[in-house]
Formats: structure tokens, C-alpha cells, sequence
């Protein structure tokens, strides 16, 4: 059995698959696929995303689209939050707010719902994986649109050459289960 919090990191960094040159060449892509079909590594990383949370006040945890949405969930139960998606443009149904990040080659977008978040709502921003940070920033930027407050970052996989967290750090702390 898994003794500590360090063996089941290190059976979850086991469960991540590298797939050099996807989805383009030069691309190191990170495949979450294995960890999600083993019930182990699906329920431990839940509870390890959950964990740094479990002693603040969380109204609302955020996925990014789509690999965001996965534990999301989890951690929104984990946490007895509500759990809010934030999509690529033209997904959602019903009103929305946008913002837009650059990348490397021209701009993204992402929406919200424009109901998803009350004023003073504590919101926890989730994806699998943050590589620049351009999108958990523009989800804040929607968190704090609609009068809500960022009281932290959860990802499953930090790139840290990309330095993404600078973009993050003045708004609230970041949690990272794997760092590369
Ligand atoms: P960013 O906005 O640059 O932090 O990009 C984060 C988003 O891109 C996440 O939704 C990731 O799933 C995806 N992503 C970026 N780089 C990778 C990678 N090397 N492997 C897997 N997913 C990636």
C-alpha cells in the first residue's frame, strides 16, 4: 500500500504519459489518460488536488475546457462547492462574458456565463495542466468581472520553464501536484 503523500505523487507522475511532438513537433504533450483509467491514481489525485483547500472557504471551483472539467468536478465535491466551467468561444448557451489572452501567434478566447459568480464568491481556477498561464489569467480576469475573488490555483502538471505561475502569483497561491 501507498504510505504517504510522496508515494502516491509518485505513482500519479507514473501515470502521466509524454507524447513527444503532439500536437505539433517540438510539443512535449502530457497525456492525463492513464491516471484517469486507473481508480487509484482517479480517486488519490482528486484528493490530493482537494487537500490544500480543505481548510478555506471555497464557493466555487472553475475547470478550464475540457481536461479542466475532469477533476474539477471532483474537487468542487471534495471541497462542497459548486463547480463552473469556463469554455472556448461559442460553447456555452446562455449569457456570457469573454476575455481574451495572447499566444504565441495571435489572441484566444474564453467564456463564462455571466450568472456563474456572485459578488464576493471564493472561486478556486483548476486545469489539468499550466504551461504559460495565459488561460488560468483570463479566467481571473472573469472571476473578478463579476465581483469574485481567486483564492487559489490547482493544477495537475506545472511546466516550470514556461513560467507560467508569474502570471498568477499576485492574485492567489498556486498548488501543483507535478512539476517539470
Ligand atoms: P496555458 O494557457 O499556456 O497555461 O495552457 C494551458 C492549457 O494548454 C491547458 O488546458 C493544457 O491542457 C494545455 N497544454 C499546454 N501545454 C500542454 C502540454 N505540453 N501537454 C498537455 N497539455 C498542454
Amino acid at each position: 500500500m501507498y504510505t504517504s503523500d510522496q508515494d502516491i505523487l509518485n505513482l500519479i507522475e507514473s501515470q502521466i504519459r509524454n507524447v513527444p511532438d503532439f500536437p505539433k513537433t517540438g510539443i512535449q504533450f502530457k497525456d492525463i489518460t492513464p491516471l484517469l483509467g486507473n481508480a487509484e491514481t482517479l480517486r488519490q489525485t482528486s484528493r490530493l488536488l482537494a487537500k490544500p483547500f480543505s481548510t478555506e472557504e471555497v464557493d466555487v471551483v472553475i475547470g478550464l475546457e475540457s481536461r479542466g472539467f475532469l477533476f474539477g468536478t471532483q474537487i468542487a465535491m471534495e471541497l462542497n462547492a459548486g463547480f463552473v466551467p469556463v469554455r472556448k468561444p461559442n460553447k456555452l448557451p446562455y449569457h456570457k462574458i469573454q476575455a481574451t489572452y495572447e499566444l504565441e501567434y495571435g489572441t484566444d478566447m474564453v467564456e463564462m456565463h455571466s450568472d456563474a459568480i456572485k459578488p464576493g464568491d471564493r472561486v478556486v481556477i483548476h486545469d489539468d495542466l499550466i504551461a504559460t498561464g495565459g488561460t488560468s489569467a483570463a479566467a481571473t480576469e472573469l472571476v473578478e468581472k463579476l465581483g469574485g475573488k481567486v483564492v487559489g490555483y490547482s493544477f495537475i502538471i506545472e511546466l516550470a520553464f514556461l513560467n507560467g505561475r508569474n502570471k498568477l502569483l499576485k492574485h492567489a497561491p498556486i498548488h501543483t501536484l507535478i512539476t517539470y
